[in-house]
């Protein structure tokens, strides 16, 4: 029979019971005992449900207490030497977000994902060891249970791709493969040895573009662990794995699984060129979106492997983890009921994924699921509120010239000059200042009603106006406003704009305790009425200095929300881009004379394949000049990145033609820059002198330091000076001291430069 099986699940619970504990624990308030008794009922919770929601196989030690990458280097024994005075969880809590004087591991994207694993620091002559039977113990409780449970670790070259050498150390961390096998085989053999049948082993760099080494070290590890024990299911997701296939295949697991939903592709060759008696795992329902799968489109697939290879050979799962969908849709009770049709979360999908299953297996019990499915799937193609026909006339008519400033930016350069007489070195800060508990008190007193809209805006005016006066006093060149009436730099458009929906519980986590809940784009999406005019206007009346305009993109928009999966992404994305427009061009008309779009998530949407960036970029880039190009030549578009690798994307920061843009620097000692040194960036930069991600004031000597090796690469009369991000995480007291030591830090170099 066919079996659906479930390849990892939101371990943050549907209430995000995980994040309250853990905090809790933090705060000092509970201690390990609770925690654990936490973490212990949610996995069973979780368990059961996943069971209940149609999944035969549960997966096991896909829970975390905050990242299951960093579990994994704990588990093998790869701990930096500077965590080895603390133990237990003060030293694994450490690892993740740093403890007295011993700073934290660095923490990035999973894949083209929005949550952040920690990166394992290893050393030239790394050892490694199986510490731990957190895996052991995960897997036997859900055994206890009378669960079908798969264990699921993640694969040795992952794990190696992922890290990165310990500071001071120059190698490939890949190069480290054959020492760190002992450890998988005393894992897996562990595992088999309480019963584990069958072991997931996930190795999502399968769907990126390998190294020699990479697929060196591939060929060395599965030629070994798939002798070891258990029979492994060899898992790759977020995309195809196209020329890995024949790698992936000639790994000689008992199990291959494949995302379906982004590497459709995969399916011919590997039902082609599949080992005897290999199992196959159809990825078919989308494990990172929200929306309800079609199920006659996904059963496709499904029947064509039924048939090459018998319902017995195959299984059905989600594309990927569901760790990256929000946990339960009956939960919803906000959204009207025809969109929540449309919807599926995490619970639904299992359901998805075991309807799939039962029709592979000719099981007439699937027949209720694709009716309602097919319900869904017609009144959502047939429902008016997906189409605009007003936004779609726009856009087609929109074209080159668009796109494209008046002039260029050497000629609009003097332009904005005369309108903003600006000194040389301005300073400015990125948009948000400090959300205190105050800010966020009287938000949540206006939302429930408690304080009434008059008065929450006459607080939020006395904020702006204590703000802008501050700024002033601190002696900064180009204000802010602070955005505090921004809950979230991407929620607050979608709420401003049609086409965007919002649910109540679907969080998603980001980081550690940190979840996210990404709006949901259903329909064409236009702009009512304009949506930050009237702050913008009311902050530009308290100065006579320039105050910035400040808008989120639309790459970042999109790539910060739940998109419509029924038109290509760029449409979407192209529909921000004029409702953006149309909000910077009422900018102008109100008098804003600098304007910032923010595209923090320029990068992350960066295809995992190499072959996919040049038309993301391109088309990132023409959303971009989409939403900016609108303005005269005197008016001033900023935008602003926080990242750290440029290098692969220069070519096209440059092409957004922003007229400035600032960047996170500050942590890299401005050694980020090199991307824009290298390319001799045509326009005004801003390199952040402080880290906004610390607490700690930088003093204005060493600020300048900064500036000045940053002046010394770049044009200086191009240099703006500013904060690495925005500061609404920080609190005043900092934010005032860093601010007055980053404008002498100017002055400085101002006088330094008269002076030469
Ligand atoms: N303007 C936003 C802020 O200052 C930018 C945030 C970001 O880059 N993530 O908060
Ligand atoms: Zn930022």
């Amino acid at each position: 029979m066919t079996k659906s099986a479930n390849l990892g699940f939101p371990r943050i619970g549907a209430k995000r019971e995980l994040k309250f504990a853990v905090e809790s624990f933090w705060r000092g308030e509970t201690g390990a005992e609770a925690l654990e008794t936490a973490a212990a009922g949610l996995r069973d919770t979780h368990w059961k449900l996943q069971a209940e929601a149609g999944a035969d196989i549960v997966p096991t030690g896909d829970f975390s207490l905050y990242d299951q990458v960093l579990d994994m280097a704990v588990l093998l024994g790869a701990v930096p030497a500077r965590f080895s005075a603390l133990e237990g969880l003060a030293r694994y809590f450490a690892m993740a977000r740093g403890a007295d004087g011993v700073p934290a591991m660095e923490m990035t994207k999973w894949f083209d994902t929005n949550y952040h694993y920690i990166v394992p620091e290893l050393a030239a002559d790394q050892s490694f060891a199986l510490s731990g039977d957190a895996p052991v113990r995960q897997f036997r409780e859900a055994r206890a249970l009378g669960l079908n449970a798969r264990p699921v670790v993640i694969g040795p070259v992952t794990f190696l791709s992922l890290s990165k050498p310990a500071e001071g150390a120059d190698f490939d961390p890949v190069s480290l493969i054959e020492a760190l096998l002992p450890a998988y085989e005393a894992l897996l053999a562990n595992l088999r040895d309480a019963g584990a049948e069958w072991v997931q082993i996930d190795e999502p760099v399968l769907a990126t573009d390998l190294s020699q080494a990479q697929r060196a070290a591939f060929e060395t590890a599965y030629e070994r662990l798939s002798r070891t024990g258990p029979r492994l299911m060899l898992t790759s997701y977020f995309g195809p794995l196209a020329d890995n296939l024949d790698l992936a295949i000639l790994a000689g697991t008992a199990g291959l699984h494949l995302d379906l939903v982004r590497g459709a592709g995969d399916l011919d060759p590997a039902l082609e060129r599949l080992r005897p008696g290999q199992r196959l795992s159809l990825g078919v329902v989308d494990g990172r979106n929200v929306w309800r799968t079609d199920l006659d489109r996904a059963y496709s697939p499904v029947r064509r492997a039924a048939e090459a290879l018998g319902p017995d050979r195959i299984e059905i799962a989600p594309s990927c983890s569901l760790l990256h969908s929000p946990v339960d849709l009956d939960r919803e009770d906000g959204l009207d009921g025809e969109l929540k049709s449309w919807l599926a979360f995490a619970v639904q999908k299992l359901g998805e994924v075991k309807a799939l299953a039962l029709a592979a297996a000719g099981d007439p019990g699937s027949a209720p699921a694709f009716g309602a499915s097919r319900a869904a799937a017609a009144s959502r193609r047939a429902s008016p509120r997906l189409n605009d026909p007003a936004v779609r006339r726009r856009l087609a008519e929109t074209g080159p010239g668009h796109h494209r400033r008046r002039s260029a930016y050497p000629e609009r350069r003097p332009a904005q000059a005369r309108r903003l007489g600006l000194p040389a070195f301005p300073t400015t800060t990125i948009g948000s200042f400090p959300q205190t508990a105050e800010v966020r008190q009287a938000r949540a007193a206006n939302r429930r009603g408690e304080m009434d809209d008059a008065a929450y805006d006459a607080f939020l005016k006395d904020e702006t106006r204590r703000t802008i006066a501050l700024q002033e006093r601190l002696g900064l060149d180009m204000l802010v406003h602070g955005e505090y009436e921004r809950t979230d730099m991407v929620e607050h458009f979608g709420q401003l704009l049609e086409g965007f929906a919002f649910t109540r519980h679907g969080w998603v986590q980001s980081y550690g305790s940190r979840c996210v809940k990404p709006p949901l784009i259903y329909g064409d999406i236009s702009r009512p009425e304009p949506m930050t005019v009237a702050w913008a206007r009311f902050a530009q009346g308290c100065s006579d200095r320039p105050v910035k305009g400040m808008l989120t993109g639309p790459v970042t928009i999109l790539q910060w929300s739940f998109v419509r999966d029924d038109q290509p992404r760029e449409e979407t994305c192209r529909q921000i881009a004029l409702a953006i427009r149309d909000e910077v061009a009422d900018l102008e008309a109100a008098g804003i004379a600098a304007i910032q779009i923010d595209e923090p998530a320029l990068r992350e949407g960066l295809p995992l394949r190499r072959d996919g960036h040049k038309a993301y970029l391109d088309q990132a880039v023409a959303c971009f000049r989409l939403s900016a190009a609108v303005v005269a030549d005197e008016t001033q578009i900023h935008t602003h990145m926080c990242y750290s690798e440029f290098n692969e994307i220069i070519e096209a920061i440059a092409a957004l033609d922003a007229d400035v843009i600032s960047v996170e620097a500050s942590r890299s000692r401005m050694e980020l820059l090199d991307a824009f040194v290298d390319f001799d960036f045509p326009n005004e930069i801003g390199p952040g002198v402080w880290d906004i991600h610390s607490p700690r004031v930088p003093s204005a000597e060493e600020m300048a330091e900064l500036l000045a090796k940053a002046a010394e690469r770049l044009d200086p009369a191009r240099l703006w000076v500013n904060p690495d991000c925005g500061l609404k995480t920080r609190g005043w007291p900092e934010v005032e001291a860093a601010i007055a030591n980053m404008v002498a830090a100017a002055k400085a170099l101002r006088r330094a430069r008269k002076a030469a």
